[in-house]
């Protein structure tokens, strides 16, 4: 489902070139579930942003569900990134404005052929991550672990075969945290693929593989 090749990335800071990734190679299979661990900042958001195509590499290929992410329009990109792939970010990136409910509506606004069913997908996700008694709060009402079940019920809810979430139990209290490992296994179980970023060793137990990333280079693989 993923290959990366040789994956490069550096960051301009005035007239510098800040060099962050030195190479990343990385092949996940289809129904696998991997975590991403390292220091913090060594890369891993920035690979998470390469994988995810919301960042382009400085050199490298990123190769998703068999298409060359740099190769292909950005129309094909733009499909792939937004019923193909769910993402969980780090920071959860959820609108003020709306509530939980309409967050996780939202990435279907775009989405004509998965659109009808949509209002009752959005409230069975809520379900699952249980917060059917809160579709109507926004986020600011909302506990930390409470918006990144928000965040996670938005992510599934165009069914993406991938998942990609920075830290979606950062910051979480353990009961919460092992709660929202569960939902994550059990998609795993129904076949998606997931590649989670996370600093919990708790995590070793739930996913099929470890992926150790040290100042831009992956430990061992
Ligand atoms: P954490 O565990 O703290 O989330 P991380 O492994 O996700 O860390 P990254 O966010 O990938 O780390 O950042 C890696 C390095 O790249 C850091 O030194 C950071 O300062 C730098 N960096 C990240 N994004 C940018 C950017 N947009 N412009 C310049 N430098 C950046
Ligand atoms: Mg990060």
């Amino acid at each position: 489902v993923i290959d990366i090749c040789d994956l490069r990335k550096s960051y301009r800071l005035g007239d510098m070139e800040v060099p962050i990734l030195h190479g990343i190679d990385l092949c996940v299979k289809k129904g696998e579930f991997v975590a991403i661990m390292g220091p913090s900042g060594s890369g891993k958001s920035t690979l998470m942003n390469m994988i995810g195509c919301l960042d382009r590499p400085t050199s490298g290929k990123v190769v998703l569900m068999g298409k060359d992410t740099c190769a292909i329009s950005d129309n094909e990109l733009a499909e792939l990134r937004g019923f193909e792939i769910g993402f969980v970010f780090q920071s959860f990136n959820l609108i003020p404005r709306l509530s939980a409910y309409e967050n996780v509506l939202l990435p279907t606004y775009s989405n004509s052929k998965k659109g009808h069913n949509a209002s009752q997908r959005a409230k069975d996700l809520l379900k699952l991550v249980g917060l059917d008694d809160r579709m109507n709060h926004r986020p600011t009402e909302l506990s930390g672990g409470q918006r990144q079940r928000v965040a996670i019920a938005r992510s599934l809810i165009n069914e993406p075969s991938l998942i990609l979430a920075d830290e979606p139990t950062g910051n979480l209290d353990s009961k919460t945290s092992e709660e929202i490992l569960g939902i994550f296994s059990e998609l795993h179980r129904n076949g998606c693929t997931i590649v989670m970023i996370t600093h919990d060793p708790e995590m070793e137990k739930y996913v099929d593989r470890v992926v150790h990333i040290k100042d831009g280079y992956i430990k061992n693989n």
